[in-house]
């Protein structure tokens, strides 16, 4: 059994594989009911200290909850029963905001606490928004260095932008390869002893506990907005899904006692994991790109929890999770006809969930909801092009856009890579 402080700070367990909650806690009905009339920060207070509470002091976990839900996350209306959770509204216009800062204060937390004194490297590979959400979460922490993994050539100028302007303590290294190389990587310097001896290393990437678990908080939130209107009752909630991280902090939400009903895992045409609730084997394959890539994904890393969580029972993992698959064509026919006959304009990863809570076919009194995970704006191109109206940047985005690119060119051997890293030693 492992303690809160060595899963943060160490991201996997010895041997390899990813830690899981040894109990889940939950909360009685009486506190799920009183949800509605409470705030965001109030509701995620609560299921921080239900989880965390017992290896934190309860005052600096509050902290860390508020310093993180800097945003909110409201749920808006699409159409008669089918409502967007709108996970976009923080410093990178992604979820992974919430995840990223919430990791970066309590790993902060347990250097202070333990009073570790080398500096903490915290290596990420992303194929474009996991990097910027980790950098801007991350940026300014004393005693924690990142390293952003990213191919070169294969990221959006404006994904680019968002993390290799900042400067401080985040580096970005422009891996001359592909994202699987950029994984690739990480994962041989997190299994290479001589490295670990010699630098203190973990990861900011959903195998993190501390980066998703703090993802229930907006599944709880949501909830106490539609119960706010009556539309709680019956509720599924759709999670376009890549590396199932978020989808599976809201199985966790779930085993809270959050009363929803069933759950959609909405993929693109990566849909390993489709297959498997079809056909009860997982066979993991190499990635392709389409529309939606943050959820480019052939072998999602959290599978393994969902896994965990249902004791490897199909049946079960069937009966609670759908899952739908959308081309680059259809998610285009989505996101066009929502736009010019619902008014609200979807990124590519909300088509696909908002799609998949269609195809569903809700009955009466059900109501979905889908989790939009990034602002359309972070897909500009895509999206200018299959709507025809250019979609305004926000600001916070077009300041970036003004930041200087600083990079640093790196081969997609280990060799070079640790070289680097050891390097930071003196
Ligand atoms: C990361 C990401 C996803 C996939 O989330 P997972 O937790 O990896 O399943 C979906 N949409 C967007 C915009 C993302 O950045």
């Amino acid at each position: 059994m492992a303690s809160l402080e060595e899963v943060v700070i160490k991201s996997l367990a010895g041997d390899k594989g990813l830690y899981m909650p040894e109990r889940i806690p939950v909360l009685d009905r009486r506190t799920i009911r009183s949800l509605k009339d409470q705030s965001f920060h109030e509701i995620a207070d609560h299921v921080a200290q239900a989880f965390f509470g017992e290896d934190m002091e309860p005052d600096a976990l509050s902290a860390i909850v508020q310093d993180t839900l800097s945003f909110d996350t409201p749920v808006v209306q699409v159409d008669d029963s089918i409502y967007s959770l709108e996970l976009f509204h923080g410093p990178t216009l992604a979820f992974k905001d919430v995840g990223a800062r919430f990791m970066a204060r309590m790993l902060e937390y347990f250097i202070r606490k333990k009073g570790i004194r080398r500096e903490v490297n915290v290596l990420v590979a992303t194929s474009g928004d996991t990097g910027s959400a980790v950098a801007n979460g991350f940026l300014g922490i004393p005693a924690i260095r990142v390293f952003v993994l990213y191919p070169k050539g294969k990221v959006s100028p404006i994904q680019e932008c968002q993390f290799t302007t900042l400067g401080q303590n985040i580096s970005a290294l422009e891996v001359d390869g592909t994202f699987d190389d950029c994984q690739a990587l990480v994962k041989t310097a997190f299994a290479d002893e001589d490295l670990n001896r010699r630098l203190q290393l973990t990861s900011a990437n959903s195998i993190n506990v501390a980066r998703f678990l703090p993802q229930a908080f907006y599944y709880f939130h949501a909830y106490a907005q539609l119960d706010r209107a009556g539309k709680a009752d019956r509720l599924t909630v759709c999670v376009p899904s890549g590396n199932f991280g978020n989808i599976t902090a809201g199985l966790f939400a779930r085993r809270m006692g959050l009363p929803i009903r069933h759950f959609i895992a909405a993929n693109n045409r990566n849909d390993v994991f489709l297959e498997y609730l079809q056909t009860g084997v997982y066979t993991p394959r190499p990635s392709v790109a389409t529309l939606a890539n943050a959820m480019d994904v052939g072998n999602p890393s959290n599978f393994a929890r969902i896994l965990d969580l249902y004791g490897h029972n199909h049946a079960a993992i069937a009966k609670d999770i759908s899952g739908y698959r959308y081309t680059d064509g259809q998610i285009g026919d989505t996101l066009r006809e929502v736009c010019h006959t619902r008014h609200y304009l979807l990124d590519p990863h909300g088509a696909c969930g908002y799609q998949a809570l269609v195809d569903r076919a809700l009955q009466p009194g059900e109501t979905g909801v889908f989790l939009e995970t990034a602002h359309p704006a972070k897909f500009k191109e895509t999206v200018d092009r299959i709507t025809g109206v250019p979609v305004e940047i926000p600001s916070k985005l077009q300041a970036f856009m003004q930041g200087e690119k600083q990079s640093i060119p790196l081969g997609k051997d280990f060799e070079g890579f640790k070289r680097f890293l050891l390097a930071l030693e003196d």
